[in-house]
């Protein structure tokens, strides 16, 4: 009699050799007795809706996406879920019993549980969020689901970050959701300010007024580890006494994937406390 062979599930991004999201998922399926595996794949930009296809056919159960294939991801699911539809971008791909492929967005739930743990309420706070991309896509909903007082979002090209507030005014009016320039930030403090741009591992950094944050803000960059570093120093110098990166998110983010491809939602705290202990001992 043939050995039983594990479910695969796969990241696909490009660069994808830095993902930590094959560790994530196999703490995980440790951790709930799953019988997987999961391995990260480069994808080819032109080729992607081709290259899922080819996988899901040779068996694959489901598929986490990653930049910059997030908006084709969306293009490519037959289902999608009402998050993933507001943010018109998929991070979470699987297939049904018909062969259907379904999108879901894991970002925004990721990133509002991330903020639960560190004890951050979002109702009735000024939220501020730097850059317009597909990540800030995937926050909008579920912040502005949680009622805060104002969010604004900034970009260094304005017209995405207005063309981002009106497609999401059907959730909250311009008294709640307004958009600016980063060179035309408002001129007072935020609660929460959010670093979701590309800044982090690149040459420029932000250049970013003191105002902005007040002693007990948080600053979140969502990218984790060295490269959220300039922009939480940024924060610290400016007054604020509480950062964090991104790290948090990311295991929130593959932990409501997870649940979704295995019906069981593992535990986070021991994940993130190992990612954690490994990250800051390089
Ligand atoms: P994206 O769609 O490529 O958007 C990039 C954003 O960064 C745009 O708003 C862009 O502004 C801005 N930007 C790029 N270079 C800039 C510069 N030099 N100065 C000012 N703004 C600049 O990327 P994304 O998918 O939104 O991802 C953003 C970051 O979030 C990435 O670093 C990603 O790794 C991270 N992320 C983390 C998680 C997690 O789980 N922790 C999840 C998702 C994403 P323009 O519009 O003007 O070009």
């Amino acid at each position: 009699m043939s050995e039983p062979r594990p479910d695969r599930y796969a990241v696909v991004g490009n660069p994808i050799h830095h993902s930590l999201s094959p560790r994530i998922h196999t703490l995980f399926a440790e951790q709930t007795g799953q019988f997987l595996v999961y391995d990260a794949r480069q994808g080819t930009p032109g080729q992607f809706a081709e290259e899922v296809n080819a996988w899901f056919a040779e068996g694959l159960r489901g598929l986490n996406v990653t930049v910059p294939f997030k908006e084709e991801a969306f293009a490519l699911a037959r289902q999608l879920s009402d998050r993933a539809r507001h943010a018109g971008a998929v991070n979470t791909l699987w297939r049904d019993s018909e062969l259907q492929i379904h999108g879901d967005n894991t970002d925004g739930i990721g990133f509002c549980r991330d903020l639960e743990r560190l004890g951050f309420q979002v109702r009735d706070r000024r939220i501020l969020i730097l850059g317009a991309g597909g990540a800030t896509r995937g926050l909008l909903q579920p912040l502005l689901e949680g009622a805060p007082e104002t969010l604004v979002i900034a970009n260094r090209t304005p017209e995405r970050a207005e063309a981002l507030a009106e497609a999401f005014r059907d959730i909250a009016p311009a008294t709640r959701l307004s958009a600016c320039g980063l060179n035309r930030l408002p001129s007072h403090s935020f609660d929460l300010v959010i670093n979701a741009t590309a800044t982090g591992l690149g040459q420029d950094g932000l250049d970013l007024p003191d105002h902005l944050v007040h002693p007990d803000s948080l600053a979140y960059d969502l990218v984790y580890g060295a490269g959220a570093q300039r922009f939480l120093a940024w924060a610290r110098n400016a007054g604020c006494t509480h950062g964090s990166d991104g790290l948090g998110m990311l295991v929130e983010q593959a932990a409501e994937a997870f649940s979704i491809w295995r019906g069981v939602h593992p535990e986070t705290a021991p994940v993130l406390h190992e990612l954690r202990h490994e990250i800051d001992g390089q």
